[in-house]
């Protein structure tokens, strides 16, 4: 059973790395990114509210993403684990994930932070080219990063957290995330 929250600033390649870790892991790699953008794309009541937040690279309004992630978590292949990249993304969202895992009566492994320095998150989003990877919405993710998401970093700071450097070829995160997050279950 794996339960992992993904933390970090946008382009520090949280989605690669929660994707390959669920693929080893076998559960699923719930991203809000994905599932917003997937809803987007098929025009759902709730891509359509979401998709000016998202093009202006501000967060979506919390109530839209405890909703569809309620939805999410209460699925049948999330009851066997789960691996969550992109939420939560302020500290209200941190606090609501306490009481939705309280009532489905799961608990999470680890918290992983992946640090990465500011110049290399603008490289790696600007050769990323999404539709939300111009530059002056880069700029303001980055914002909405410190002064929304980076405060979950201390919402988390004495319960499990492990900080994990980013900033290093692909297959040595992969490696630094697994030894991390096997070490505390070693012991437990
Ligand atoms: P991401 O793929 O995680 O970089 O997310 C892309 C965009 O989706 C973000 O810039 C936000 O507009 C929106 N988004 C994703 N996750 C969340 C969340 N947990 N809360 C609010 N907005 C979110």
């Amino acid at each position: 059973m794996t339960r992992l929250i993904f933390l970090g600033p946008p382009g520090a390649g949280k989605g690669t790395q929660a994707q390959i870790l669920a693929a080893s892991f076998e559960v699923p790699h719930i991203s809000t990114g994905d599932l917003l953008r997937a809803a987007v794309s098929q025009g759902t009541p709730l891509g359509q509210q979401a998709q000016a937040y998202m093009d202006q690279g501000e967060l979506v309004p919390d109530q839209l993403i405890l909703d569809m992630m309620k939805e999410r978590l209460t699925q049948a292949d999330a009851a066997s684990g789960w691996i969550l990249d992109g939420f939560p993304r302020n500290v209200p969202q941190a606090i609501a994930l306490d009481q939705m895992l309280a009532s489905l009566n799961q608990h999470y492994d680890c918290v992983v932070n992946l640090d990465t320095p500011d110049d290399v998150l603008v490289q790696r989003m600007l050769a990323r080219g999404r539709k939300d990877d111009a530059e002056d919405v880069i700029r303001r993710r980055l914002e909405v990063y410190r002064e929304q998401t980076a405060p979950v970093i201390d919402f988390y700071s004495d319960r499990n957290l492990i900080p994990v450097n980013g900033n290093q070829p692909l297959d040595a995160v992969t490696s630094s995330l697994k030894q991390a997050i096997q070490a505390p279950k070693q012991i437990a």
